[in-house]
Formats: C-alpha cells, sequence, structure tokens
C-alpha cells in the first residue's frame, strides 16, 4: 500500500508520527507533500517552517510544548542579533535550528533545488517517511490586513508576520504569492497518481493544504487518482484544536466548521478533492449532511492527545479508505 499525504506543520507532523506508528513502512511506504508557502527569508536565511516541523517531528527532536523548533534549544544567536537592533525580532530562530537553515541556504546558493536540499537534510534523520516540497519554486502565502498608517488604510504582510508578529488580526484577503506560476516538485504528482491512499491530514485548509491545492497540476492529480482520497477535520465543535484556523477560513468563505470544510474541498464524485471524511464524535450530528455532499463519513476521537490517540486516528483513517476501496472494487 502506497500512502501518500500533504502536510502543513503541527496537526499534519502529528499524524505522521501516529501514521508510521500504524504501519510498516518498508511495505507501506509513506510520501510526505509538505507545504513550503510559509517559507520566509530571514537574516539572509532560508527558513522553511513545515518542512522542518516535519522533519523535527518524526525525527523525534522536535520541542514537546511549542511544537515548532528543536527541542533543548539555545537562543544566543537570537538575542545576538536583538541586541544588533536588527529585525524582525519576532521570529524564534533558535541557535540549533538555524543549523538547519545554514545548510539549507548554502545548498540552495550553490544552486540546488529545494527538493534536493530536503532530501539531503532528512537524511540525517530517521523519519521513515519521504519528504517532497510541493514546489522548488518560490511561493509565499501574503495576508491583506488592516493598516491606518497605509495609504490605502491596508497592507499586505507576509504569512509568518501576520501570525507570529501580529497573531492572526482580522485579514481581507490570502494570497499564495507564485503559485500560479509555480511547479510541482519532482515526484510530487506521481506521488499522487500512484498512490493507494491520499489524507489529507488535520492541517489548515487555507494555508497549509490550500496553498499545496494552489500549485497548478496538484488539484487535477487529486480529482484522477485511483487512491482513495480520505481527509481529517481540522476542526472540532466549531473550532481549530490549536492555532488560529478559524480567522483564515472566513476569509475564503468557509463557516468554521468540520462539515463546512468538507464541503470546500467537495467530493470527487461531484468534481472536488474528497471520497472520505473523518469528523470528530462531538460532530457526528454533521454526518449526514457530509455524506449528502457524496463522502463518506465517520465519527472518530480526532484529539491527538499523545502517540496512541495519533496512531488511532491514522487507523481510522486508513480504514475509512478501505472501506471506500472495497466500494470502489464491488
Ligand atoms: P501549522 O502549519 O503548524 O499551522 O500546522 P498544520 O497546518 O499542519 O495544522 C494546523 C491545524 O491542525 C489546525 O487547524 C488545528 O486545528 C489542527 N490540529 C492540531 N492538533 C490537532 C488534533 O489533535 N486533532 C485535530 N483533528 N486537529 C488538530
Ligand atoms: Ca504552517
Amino acid at each position: 500500500m502506497r500512502i501518500t499525504v500533504l502536510s502543513g506543520g503541527i496537526g499534519g507532523a502529528r499524524f505522521l508520527t501516529g501514521l508510521r506508528s500504524a504501519v510498516d513502512p518498508d511495505r507501506d511506504p509513506i510520501t510526505v507533500i509538505g507545504n513550503t508557502a510559509d517559507d520566509i527569508w530571514l537574516f539572509g536565511l532560508r527558513v522553511c517552517p513545515d518542512l522542518d516541523t516535519v522533519m523535527y517531528t518524526l525525527g523525534g527532536e522536535i520541542d514537546p510544548e511549542r511544537g515548532w523548533g528543536r527541542r533543548d534549544e539555545t537562543w544566543q544567536a537570537k538575542d545576538e542579533l536583538a541586541a544588533y537592533g536588527v529585525e524582525p525580532t519576532w521570529f524564534g530562530l533558535g541557535d540549533r535550528d538555524m543549523a538547519t537553515h545554514l545548510v539549507r541556504t548554502q545548498m540552495l546558493t550553490a544552486g540546488y533545488p529545494l527538493s534536493a536540499v530536503t532530501e539531503a537534510l532528512c537524511a540525517r534523520w530517521d523519519l521513515g517517511l519521504r519528504l517532497l516540497p510541493m514546489t522548488d519554486d518560490r511561493v509565499e502565502t501574503h495576508v491583506v490586513v488592516d493598516d491606518p498608517t497605509a495609504e490605502a488604510g491596508r497592507r499586505a504582510v507576509h504569512f509568518q508576520e501576520y501570525w507570529v508578529r501580529l497573531h492572526a488580526p482580522v485579514a481581507h484577503s490570502v494570497v499564495p504569492v507564485g503559485a500560479e506560476d509555480a511547479r510541482p516538485g519532482p515526484g510530487v504528482v506521481e506521488a499522487i497518481a500512484e498512490a493507494d491512499v491520499l489524507i489529507l491530514p488535520p492541517s489548515n485548509p487555507v494555508v497549509s493544504i490550500g496553498t499545496i491545492l494552489a500549485v497548478p497540476g496538484v488539484a487535477d492529480a487529486i480529482r484522477q487518482t485511483s487512491a482513495a482520497v480520505v481527509g481529517v477535520s481540522p476542526i472540532i465543535g466549531g473550532a481549530p484544536v490549536r492555532g488560529m484556523a478559524d480567522k483564515l477560513l472566513p476569509v475564503i468563505g468557509v463557516d468554521v466548521s468540520a462539515r463546512a470544510v468538507a464541503a470546500h474541498y467537495g467530493s470527487r464524485s461531484a468534481g472536488g478533492l474528497l471520497d472520505g471524511w473523518l469528523v470528530d464524535e462531538a460532530d457526528a450530528a454533521d454526518i449526514a449532511e457530509i455524506e449528502r455532499v457524496g463522502l463518506a463519513a465517520r465519527a472518530v476521537p480526532l484529539y491527538m492527545t499523545g502517540p496512541d490517540a495519533a496512531q488511532s486516528l491514522a487507523r481510522d483513517t486508513l480504514e475509512l479508505a478501505a472501506s471506500i476501496q472495497a466500494v470502489g472494487a464491488s
């Protein structure tokens, strides 16, 4: 069984730890297509927050409390940069983490594409899966926010500034700048086309999954794959489990609910992207409406409170995929 997963940072990475432990990765190889639209240049370094969250989480070296960056981190370089008065001071660049960005930047500067750089970085860690950037091209999510000091009363900021420095204020639009002209990274379309199971884990539908889908060719590959395509709701009981996804869904006209996100992705039977959708037991009442959209739906526990819960969620996801494959085969 070949399994492919589209992933953002924390939600995707936690799901992936559960998935890796639920299968035998030698027999059931896992390929991850990682979001790169959070990427940013800082102090001359190329930082790829979502790729690194997946790499550190699966490598067992993520900081478990923060959910990003390295465990046992120190911040001396950051303090020294602040002492020089250089901006930005709001982004947490730890000393250990910085080594990753130095290697990445050195390789990019030498002319290697991000996919090759990511493969080289991952070789150090025993991930038990293959991590592919969604694209080698530069794509960066920008968010338009109010700014009374700007001539237009509004200003576009990089997603990291919106999220980390401004803490997700009211947004007017979200634009994955560069996505239109981006090409899927090496292996991305193949990983979708040749998968038996394709999973949309509980990652942010707008700035993680949405940006991967914005790379031309990715959504079409999902519509056409013979894989069972199943997703896990990042919304439970009308709120995101973690983070500020509720701030961005309304910007793209989607209600903050498990059923609205399912309808937003849509059923492949009607030109959409999914065959099945998992909601939390708290949202069991949504199932009838999700089935009406043309999706197979189940209510199971969706909180990944630890490795066991993440594993059992991964098993439920694979079971839903298997039931869809069985219907397709009959
Ligand atoms: P980011 O790039 O770090 O923001 O991470 P992702 O895009 O991969 O995931 C963020 C989403 O994960 C948020 O919308 C959360 O609601 C969701 N999430 C985080 N933890 C859990 C969990 O335990 N269960 C579920 N169902 N969703 C979660
Ligand atoms: Ca992210």
